[in-house]
């Protein structure tokens, strides 16, 4: 080794020992080394440690005395011990590398290493070699290296397109892209550096739900919007796009990060659900929902400027006949074309709808006076005339319509429909393809009755009705032995309607067939489900019409959905009033003996109303008679209802029937009845009609509505 290397290092070594040379280079320097947090290490060319400084031997885990004299490889994994073949062997020059070193203690960390030849040339030949080397631990820097690449990898493999701008210079410019965001908006990185985002917003730069974005940037915060944004091809896509302020140490915002999320598809969908919730599948009009919306909006601004609203209630006139001759798919056909037609007939602000089968409503908005809208409506039935043919059907189409008009005729939604669709049936009934405006004489209850019956006619079809059961019990222990089946239309149009409104109706159009099928069904099943759900047998009562009686095979009907829904017959009672089974005995009697051999059972209902005599009481196979409720009602205070009531009681008994009283409301009724010997009960006292699911509650949870107070 060199003289003066040995001398340098020599020296430094006793820096530490505090023998200090006189140099005044070398005190300094060796100060120096000695204060430095990075390792020094100085070595012969047999690897021998001839100086380390304090950082190099407590980063690794020892004492400098331990050093000294040691082969460096101590510091080194020992699995590379033969790869420490010394640079200055290949080239003699400088070197740097990342490796990892071992401490005393066996842990290992990542280090940088960078070495130098110190050569001593004496007289023209190398007369010694050192090699001095500094150690860092790189420990930190390593791990924040990692973590960076690996936000950088997240950033980069992110679906969400991802933008970082430079908030300090005036246009917020972009200062990097991920790729997702090229593949979401076609752009490629350098033709977005350096502009500002809003070119995203192509033509289309005045956005509501931007003023959201600015907001958040100007308030250093997070923020978000979802905005209609534009491709580099032109195409929209719908951005849900949010914004992070990044803040810096010294606590202000340099840079904002833009995460765009296209969530077209999403919007899409949103709007084709709001699309068909909103429109008629058929003809594309809107329909009832839109409908409301467009009137109430147009009431609104009628109200707001003073002008009047028209809307104007279409029927087709005899479209029922295309449709049953011709076949659906053709009246479809049709329906399409003249909803186009009408759609033609109206004025950007107006509004089309599609209200049901063949009927559509117009709004005509912004009326001076109301005989303006007999234009409209003159232009429509001209348009719906003009020639239409179909797979070489020819059709000259007219129409019938109702004109009510705001504020004249109603204020609101509701009011004006209804009275619109007044005015159109009385058009109707004049002669078809007119016209009539609604005037207040129209509203009486034949008019009524018939808005009721047209409604009626699709109540079926169209899902309206329920069964809502009210139980009878046994006065006997109080418990449920029975219920009765009862009928209810929740009409979209006109509300809840009481049976005594529209079964008087049902039975004269003969509807009441097909609904009385669907009654029986619907009942018999749910009796047989109830039992299947382990509730306790019960009898379901239902009620008959005269109409339901006077078809043919009744019995075999009743036969045909006892078998279809699985229930016994012995758990089915039929209700039939008096006045059905007198108007023709014979075939009444004949057809409840068949009713009887299925095995179901037969009540007389509001026994007492009609002019039964007993003698043909006898010859009917009744079980049960039901008390008719109006002398129930009075059996208080009314001697004669309470002797009738009596009367009935008796005369069941002596029958060998079951006496049943209906619409008892009060404690008092109830235990009169029962003193005088009444079986059962049914009424307002004990539980009203209720639907399915209450019921099935009532019956889980106890199965006794009453509980007889006497030793019973
Ligand atoms: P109904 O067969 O005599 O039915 C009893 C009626 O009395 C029911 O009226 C019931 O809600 C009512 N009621 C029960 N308890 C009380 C009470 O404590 N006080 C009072 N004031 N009323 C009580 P609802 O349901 O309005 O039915 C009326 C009528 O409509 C029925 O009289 C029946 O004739 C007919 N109806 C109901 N559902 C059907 C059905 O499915 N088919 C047929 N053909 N007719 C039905
Ligand atoms: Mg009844
Ligand atoms: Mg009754």
């Amino acid at each position: 080794m060199g003289k003066h290397l040995e001398k340098l290092a020599v020296e430094l070594g006793s820096a530490q020992t505090g023998c200090v040379t006189s140099d005044e280079v070398l005190i300094p320097l060796k100060k120096a080394v000695d204060i430095m947090q990075l390792g020094v290490t100085i070595t012969d060319m047999q690897r021998k440690i001839l100086y380390t400084n304090i950082a190099d031997a407590r980063m690794h885990g020892y004492e400098v005395a331990e050093l000294i004299g040691r082969d460096v490889r101590i510091f080194a994994l020992a699995s590379s011990h033969n790869d420490l073949v010394p640079e200055y062997m290949q080239n003699l020059s400088h070197w740097s590398r990342d490796t990892l070193n071992c401490r005393k203690d066996g842990s290992v960390f990542p280090v940088r290493v960078t070495s130098d030849v110190v050569k001593e040339v004496k007289d023209g030949t190398l007369s010694g070699i050192a090699i001095v080397a500094t150690c860092e631990d790189i420990t930190e820097r390593k791990r924040s290296e990692e973590t960076l690449h690996l936000r950088q990898q997240v950033i980069e493999s992110s679906t969400n397109g991802i933008m970082i701008t430079d908030t300090t210079q005036p246009e917020n410019p972009i200062v990097y892209v991920n790729p997702a965001f090229g593949r979401i908006t076609g752009y490629d990185l350098q033709e977005v550096i350096g502009r500002s985002i809003n070119f995203l917003l192509g033509e289309d730069q005045e956005q509501i739900e931007f003023i959201k974005i600015y907001a958040a940037m100007h308030e250093h915060r997070e923020g978000n919007a979802v905005l209609r944004s534009y491709r580099k091809d032109g195409s929209l896509f719908w951005n849900e796009l949010s914004i992070f302020p990044v803040l810096e140490e010294d606590g202000t915002i340099a840079h904002f990060v833009w995460n765009i999320n296209d969530v077209t598809e999403r919007e899409q969908h949103e709007e084709l659900l709001e699309y068909q919730a909103n429109h008629d599948a058929l003809t594309g009009l809107p329909n009832r929902n839109l409908l409301a919306d467009r009137i109430t909006q147009s009431l609104a601004n009628a109200n707001r400027y003073k002008h009047q609203v028209a809307v104007l209630f279409i029927d087709l006139d005899n479209f029922k006949f295309v449709n049953d001759s011709l076949g659906h798919a053709l009246g479809d056909r049709m329906l399409v074309i003249l909803a186009d037609r009408l759609h033609k007939c109206i004025r950007s602000g107006d509004t089309v709808a599609r209200y049901g089968g063949d009927e559509f409503v117009v709004v005509v908005s912004y009326l001076e006076k109301s005989e303006d809208a007999a234009t409209v409506v003159h232009n429509i039935q001209e348009q719906m005339f003009l020639p239409l043919t179909i797979d070489g059907h020819e059709f000259g189409v007219t129409c019938s319509i109702g004109i009510s008009v705001y504020p004249k005729d109603g204020h609101d939604v509701d009011t004006l429909l209804k009275n619109a669709d007044v005015a159109m049936y009385r058009a109707k009934e004049h002669s078809r393809n007119t016209f009539r405006y609604y005037t207040s004489e129209m509203n009486d209850r034949v008019v009524e009755r018939m808005i009721i019956e047209r409604h009626l006619r699709h109540a079926l079809e169209r899902e309206e009705f329920e069964v809502h059961y009210q139980p009878q019990i046994e006065l006997i222990n109080g418990r449920i032995t029975g219920v009765e089946a009862l009928l209810r239309w929740n009409s979209p149009e006109l509300g809840m309607v009481c049976p005594d409104r529209f079964i008087p109706l049902a039975e004269e159009t003969g509807l009441i067939v097909p609904i009385g099928e669907w009654i029986l069904t619907t009942s018999c099943r749910q009796n047989k489900a109830w039992q299947e759900a382990g509730l306790p047998p019960l009898t379901m009562a239902v009620n008959l019409s005269a109409r339901q009686l006077q078809k043919k095979d009744l019995a075999g009907l009743v036969e045909k959905i006892l078998q279809e829904t699985g229930l016994d017959p012995h758990f089915l009672e039929l209700e039939l009033v008096e006045s059905m089974v007198m108007r023709d005995v014979e075939s009444a009697a004949a057809i409840m003996k068949e009713l009887k051999k299925l095995g179901v059972q037969l009540a007389m209902d509001d026994f007492g109303t009609g002019h039964s005599s007993l003698s043909y009481l006898k010859r009917f196979p009744f079980d049960k008679l039901k008390i008719d409720l109006s002398f129930v009602r009075d059996i208080m205070t009314d001697p004669d209802s309470a002797a009738i009531a009596r009367a009935i009681i008796a005369m069941a008994h002596n029958l060998n029937l079951r006496a049943i009283a209906e619409g008892v409301e009060t404690e008092e009724q109830l235990e009169y009845l029962r003193l005088h010997g009444c079986d059962e009960i049914q009424g307002f006292y004990v539980s009203k009609p209720v639907p399915a699911h209450v019921l099935e509650k009532l019956l889980r949870e106890d199965g006794r509505l009453w509980k007889p107070s006497g030793p019973n």
